[in-house]
């Protein structure tokens, strides 16, 4: 998910994006054993790498972020795409150099690809010692210490009930006023593309009162914006007897805590902390969370709401139990509700099994119709195992299926340019979160939206709030002026 929240700028939210890497920062605490985590592909597994540092601390390692001094290396895997796997097995190549000249390093890969090839993975990679799914993180240490008899070790248990909801995770990477909550695991759709329900199971939600606890927390120590989670969180249910959700729809208890519940305990948590979330299947959004965003200011009005396809045909083989018309009744209640400034964004897949030229045309439409202000856009990549690869031929050649997707990567590119000069003139409540990428007489902040602001910094910090005024836009950003009160 860093593709889905990360960043604004269109241009690097395409297929590359799954080399974006996350690196453990530097603690360095003399003495002590040295991890070092280098995380690939969605949010979810950069906040993950939070909570296993977290679990080896207490072990008694430190973080480092030069692999050159690690005693342990993790490589936090995804699977989503093919490339995403090819980067993986490259870097371990690469690495094998470290391992040459430190024979005593562990090398450890964890999450959706150790899921998906399990103790495959240390017959093909053989410079691997451990392999860990993304629910068995507790047993790092247990495995850890198996190694270093001169063992291997694996374990991909899959839970029905782990949500780590007692381990505050280390802030790795951090800028300390945005952070992220992982609020939910899993996934219990099977859209026909996806490789996500079996590598990271079934879903299941977290302790709202942990949630609430943990964001309280960062308010506390100065963070400004949360994100929650998960990979479906308007899917988010719990009650205290149960948080399987599949199980929890059995039960009838008046005690359950859904998505808009959970976003007001969190918004109450200070009007001056901003909250956000991700991702969502639009399927689960409902009112209810639609309404309850609409009356906190501190809601951010940004939806992150992926179509995959603006055809009704593909999308019943994508296996999205919704069709085009009944996306597009969701989208005019989104701005019924939220009005037409809410942002909304999307995730777009080009040439998946048996697309004609029309249907994708219709992607181009359903693009043009709702006006995304940003997407995360794709070619579709076959993964095994999954119901596409058993049931669809993966019959768009390469060549067809990178034009449709320059197509789609075009067309929002004037979508995103056509939103943000709506902005031109009006003024506009940022967080700031820092410098801007190509000054440091310049911050940078985000807008309710989720668009990124750039304005001369004058006496302005980081962590404040401030209000700004557009006066020009490109596709990813704002060039604006602070407005002083
Ligand atoms: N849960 C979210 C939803 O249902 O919309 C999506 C989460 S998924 C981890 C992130 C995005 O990766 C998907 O929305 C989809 O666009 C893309 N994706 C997933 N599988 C893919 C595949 N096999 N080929 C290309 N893109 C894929
Ligand atoms: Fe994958 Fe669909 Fe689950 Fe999203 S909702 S993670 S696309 S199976």
């Amino acid at each position: 998910m860093k593709e889905i929240i990360g960043d604004i700028d269109i241009l690097d939210n395409t297929q590359e994006s799954c080399e974006v890497v996350n690196i453990t920062k530097d603690e360095n605490n003399v003495g002590q054993k040295k991890l070092y985590i280098e995380s690939y592909g969605c949010q979810m597994n950069f906040s993950d790498s939070e909570i296993v540092s977290s679990i080896l601390k207490k072990e008694g390692y430190t973080t480092t972020s030069s692999i050159e001094e690690a005693d342990v290396t993790f490589l936090n895997t995804c699977s989503i795409r093919e490339k995403a796997e090819t980067t993986v097995r490259n870097r371990l190549s690469e690495i094998n150099q470290y391992k040459k000249k430190n024979p005593e390093l562990v090398i450890g890969v964890l999450g959706c690809m150790a899921e998906r090839l399990k103790s495959k993975l240390l017959e093909e990679e053989k410079i691997v010692d451990l392999v860990v799914g993304p629910d068995a993180y507790r047993e790092l240490p247990n495995m850890l210490d198996e190694v270093s008899t001169g063992q291997k070790a694996v374990n991909t248990f899959l839970s029905r009930e782990e949500t780590y909801d007692d381990i505050t995770p280390v802030r790795l990477n951090s800028n300390g006023v945005t952070a992220f909550i992982s609020i939910m695991r899993g996934c219990d759709n099977m859209c026909s593309f996806c490789v996500v329900p079996f590598t990271r199971g079934r879903e299941r939600s977290r302790d709202p009162f942990s949630v609430v606890k943990e964001a309280q927390d960062l308010f506390d120590k100065g963070y400004r914006e949360v994100t929650l989670l998960g990979q479906n969180v308007d899917s988010y249910k719990w009650s205290a007897e149960q948080n399987n959700k599949a199980r929890l729809e059995k039960i009838d208890s008046a005690d359950i805590v859904n998505f808009a519940n959970l976003l007001e305990m969190v918004a109450k948590v200070s009007p001056e902390l901003r909250v956000r979330f991700a991702t969502s299947h639009p399927k689960d959004i409902t009112d209810d969370v639609l309404y309850t965003m609409k009356k906190y200011d501190n809601l951010c009005k940004y939806i992150h709401f992926p179509a995959q396809s603006g055809n009704s045909r593909i999308l019943e083989r994508m296996n999205r139990t919704y069709d085009r018309d009944w996306y597009i009744g969701k989208i005019d209640r989104i701005k019924e509700i939220l009005g037409e400034d809410c942002a909304i964004s999307s995730d777009m897949i080009s040439g998946f099994c048996g697309e004609t030229e029309e249907e994708h045309k219709d992607t181009l439409s359903l693009m043009e119709y709702v006006k995304y202000d940003y997407s995360y856009m794709f070619f579709y990549s076959e993964r095994p195992g999954t119901l596409a690869e058993k049931k669809y031929e993966d019959d768009i050649p390469m060549d067809i299926k990178k034009r449709r997707l320059t197509e789609v990567i075009n067309l929002q590119r004037e979508l995103s340019i056509e939103r943000n000069k709506r902005t031109i003139g009006n003024t506009y409540k940022v967080l700031i979160e820092g410098f801007s990428k190509r000054s440091d007489k310049q911050l940078q902040g985000r807008t309710t939206c989720n668009r990124v602001a750039v304005f001369d910094a004058g006496n302005h910090k980081k962590g404040e709030y401030v209000n700004v005024r557009v006066n020009e836009v490109t596709t990813g950003t704002l060039l604006a002026s602070v407005v002083e009160n």
